[in-house]
């Protein structure tokens, strides 16, 4: 949970990595490391963690009811300022005269960074992901325990897809349907992608007024929030019958999919369970047609570290929660992907968070 023990291991870490202070404005870090969940807005909070000492929070004093309430003061002292005040100032005094090194939050706005930069003389500047990205990637047993539940979630909306897809409706009246369903089963919907027929070969096709078709193979990629952690799962449905083609590919995505799963294993790292899904794809003669990594870590966050691709050579550990979604797309005629979350069991092995089947559904016309 959120709280005192996730803040002294940033702590520690700062101090390993001869980072002096860390600074996280509103943002999933920021809710993470508190559980205060704010919107980043033009009047400044910052939460200040120096590598030693106690952690502050700047915060308007109009949002200081609200940082309360959210228990912000147990963790770190309250700093209000003002509608007049400077708030960066309060932030540099924060953080003294000279400060070595300090890591700002990945997301906080440019208008903020950069007056700081003006305002405090600091002789590095480095980003608070690398702080922070490699913490939230071990999940605690709680948000294993989340993940499931959300993955359980998301599994209930597929479980309903034949009863949205069909011949005469357009992307965007199923969509519709898939996002009431979301909202049934999460606190929020994140994201809904129905890609049918050419669209599919559009990894990030969101929706559009383009007309389900008999014969349509159709990607279904959603994902919502539930008790602050996310679901993303993809399936593949066809409007009656697949051609040849379509099926030859998703046998052999089923196939990449399969094998990146069976890849985590102990000692192996992110860009290994990459390589497990994608041979499978070039051996089948589809190499070029795979166009993106093979996944992302999730958590409170729908794409978080690690980074499931040639290049991160994070070793898996137990905790690590991320998506195994290889996709094949053909420019002009269809697409597939297969999308689940799996995270990494004590024994090492993956634990998927999706168990709708993954071979392409056959949807009555
Ligand atoms: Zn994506
Ligand atoms: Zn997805
Ligand atoms: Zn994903």
């Amino acid at each position: 949970m959120a709280g005192p023990e996730r803040l002294g291991r940033v702590q520690a870490a700062l101090g390993e990595q001869g980072v002096d202070a860390l600074l996280v404005g509103p943002s999933p870090d920021l809710r993470w490391l508190t559980g205060y969940d704010t919107h980043l807005a033009e009047r400044l909070t910052l939460l200040v963690v120096p590598a030693a000492g106690e952690p502050r929070i700047v915060v308007p004093e109009l949002e200081a009811p609200r940082a309360r309430a959210h228990g912000v003061d147990d963790l770190a002292g309250l700093v209000t300022w003002g509608e007049t005040d400077d708030p960066v100032a309060l932030v540099s005094g924060l953080l003294g005269e000279r400060t070595g090194v300090v890591a700002v939050q990945d997301r906080l706005w440019a208008m903020f960074v950069l007056r700081l930069q003006a305002a405090v003389d600091v002789a590095t500047w480095v980003e608070g992901g690398s702080v922070l990205g490699p913490l939230r990637a071990v999940k605690d047993d709680q948000e294993v325990a989340a993940l499931h539940r959300v993955g359980a979630a998301i599994d209930r909306v597929h479980a309903r897809m034949h009863t949205w897809l069909r011949p005469g409706r357009s992307e965007r009246d199923v969509a519709a349907d898939v996002a009431a369903a979301i909202l049934e089963e999460h606190d929020r919907v994140n994201f809904t992608i129905v890609a049918s027929g050419p669209n599919g070969a559009s990894p990030h096709h969101e929706v559009s007024d383009r007309v389900l078709q008999p014969g349509d193979p159709v990607v279904v990629d959603i994902g919502g929030t539930l008790d602050g952690y996310c679901s993303d799962s993809t399936r593949d449905y066809v409007l009656g019958h697949p051609d040849p083609d379509y099926a030859e590919l998703h046998a052999v995505l089923e196939q990449a999919q399969a094998a990146g799963v069976a890849a985590v294993r102990p000692g192996v790292t992110a860009e290994q369970v990459d390589a497990a899904a994608r041979d499978v794809i070039v051996a089948a003669g589809h190499g070029d047609r795979f166009v993106h990594r093979t996944g992302h870590g999730i958590g409170v966050e729908e794409h978080e570290r690690p980074w499931i691709v040639a290049g991160d050579t994070t070793e898996l550990v137990p905790g690590m929660a991320f998506s195994v979604e290889p996709g094949i797309y053909v420019e002009g005629r269809h697409g597939a992907r297969i999308e689940d979350i799996v995270t990494v069991g004590q024994d090492g092995t993956a634990d998927p968070c999706n168990h709708q089947p993954r071979a392409l559904v056959e949807v009555a016309t």
